[in-house]
């Protein structure tokens, strides 16, 4: 099946402040009391272990102490750490739909796309007849089936409904792209495992009840994330709760039908469902602050990609890069509207040098060789755009704040290329380039 394809929507409205939706009432007092009365209200392996993390205290409930706690942890803007709004931030301008419309509707759009994924995975004939009986369970709230979960589902019904405010207010930062409605469909007692995005993920649940699990993106839990993504690609059926016990800053939360939770990228989360769940998620890339993690980690989004089959990983891998690079290209170009870009880009230019070879690597590990060497010349023709703007009166680089020197007879642009290609990108090293310190000593 084809990868989800992001569309940016039409204009960035707002501010540079990040606002989802200013008429939400955030719901971000959860007793301990009541997580845990939820979470017994469905006996299985994974609601036991995570109501056990929770009375030992590894695992906290969301409440305005474990915010101010985890602040700092996960990101240190107010919407890093999850948050929980309620039925007014509801992303359309409806009511909260009856279990038959959601049934309807996802019904309808497994016919017409077709594009969707099972968790755990299964083969294609086990998905689709595992499929087709999860949609035919969402009227059951006792459904469970073999443990499957429909995830990804292209949801063009969901897109087709009026939208509130809501929707229409989440922008800001530098919003790069929005994806279109995606559904997923989780039976009783559903899990699906330790996952994450390196998008915002904002997900409204349609129908049913569910507990959340969100752990901050360290460094300490992204690398035993990437850890146990190469674990699963060896053995898709590994047991993960070890794994979550070796996670920090562990948040839980119950979510009803009608709430929308938004997790910030790079958040490692898990979903419980206890009774039968619906629920529709968008994934919203931006600019600011988040484009260097999205550099950063991409080993982390390598190992999640070898979970996928060898043509399919192909695919996703030459459309993120492509993706990253247009994006670094219009941080750079300082075209984004409403968002000015410079912090950001001064951000990026100070992280490069050492995030380079992961980029690097990333875009050798794409086969086609037509397909590699395009995304290697859009990040290219990114840098040149800054390195051949600001800095082209004094001919510094603003990587590493050195003159771009290069044969006399290049043109700026020319000397700023070959500058980049071998100090700071793909080529062998130069000779040390003059300094503007050394200049002025002469
Ligand atoms: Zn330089």
């Amino acid at each position: 099946m084809p990868p989800p394809i992001f569309r940016p929507r039409a204009a960035v409205l707002g501010s540079t402040q990040l606002r989802p939706c200013t008429t939400q009432v955030a719901r971000d007092d959860q007793p301990i009391q009541h997580v845990t009365s939820v979470l017994n209200e469905c006996k299985s392996a994974g609601t036991n272990y995570l109501a056990k993390l929770l009375h030992q205290g590894h695992i906290e409930v969301l409440d305005k102490e474990t915010n101010a706690k985890y602040r700092k942890m996960y990101g240190g803007g107010d919407w890093d750490v999850p948050v929980l709004a309620g039925h007014k931030s509801f992303p359309w301008a409806r009511s909260v739909p009856s279990t038959e419309e959601v049934q309807y509707m996802i019904k309808t759009d497994m016919c017409t796309t077709g594009s969707y994924r099972l968790w755990p995975t299964a083969t294609i004939g086990e998905s689709q007849v595992e499929a087709a009986r999860l949609v035919t369970g969402i009227t059951e709230p006792k459904f469970q089936g073999q443990g499957h979960s429909i995830r990804n589902l292209i949801a063009p019904s969901l897109d087709s409904w009026p939208a509130s405010n809501s929707l229409a207010e989440w922008e800001g930062d530098g919003v790069l792209r929005q994806s279109t409605f995606q559904a997923t469909v989780m039976p009783s007692k559903g899990l699906i495992d330790i996952v994450h995005h390196e998008q915002w993920t904002v997900s409204t649940l349609m129908t049913g009840t569910r507990v959340l699990l969100v752990f901050g993106p360290t460094k300490k839990n992204l690398d035993k994330l990437r850890a146990h993504y190469d674990q699963l690609a060896g053995d898709a059926q590994l047991n993960t709760w070890n794994m979550i016990n070796d996670l920090e800053g562990g948040i839980a939360f119950v979510q009803q039908a009608g709430e929308t939770a938004y997790i910030a990228p790079f958040c490692c989360f898990a979903s419980f469902s206890i009774p039968t769940s619906t629920s529709a998620e968008r994934y919203i890339t931006i600019a600011a602050n988040k484009y260097l993690m999205r550099l950063q980690n991409l080993p982390v989004y390598l190992a999640w990609n070898k979970l996928y089959q060898d043509n399919f990983q192909q695919t996703r891998l030459s459309e993120y890069m492509k993706i990253l690079a247009d994006d670094l290209n219009r941080i750079m170009g300082k075209s984004i509207p409403d968002c000015d870009t410079s912090a950001t880009i001064i951000q990026i230019c100070q992280a490069w040098d050492r995030v380079k070879c992961g980029v690097i690597k990333a875009c050798a590990e794409i086969w086609n060789e037509k397909h590699r060497e395009e995304v290697f010349e859009s990040f290219e023709t990114a840098w040149l755009r800054i390195m051949t703007g600001e800095n082209r009166k004094d001919n510094l680089c603003p990587i590493c704040a050195r003159e771009m020197v290069a044969d006399d007879t290049r043109t700026q642009a020319g000397k700023a290329l070959a500058h980049f290609t071998f100090v700071h990108w793909k080529g062998v090293e130069l000779p040390e380039p003059r300094t503007t310190r050394s200049m002025a000593a002469k």
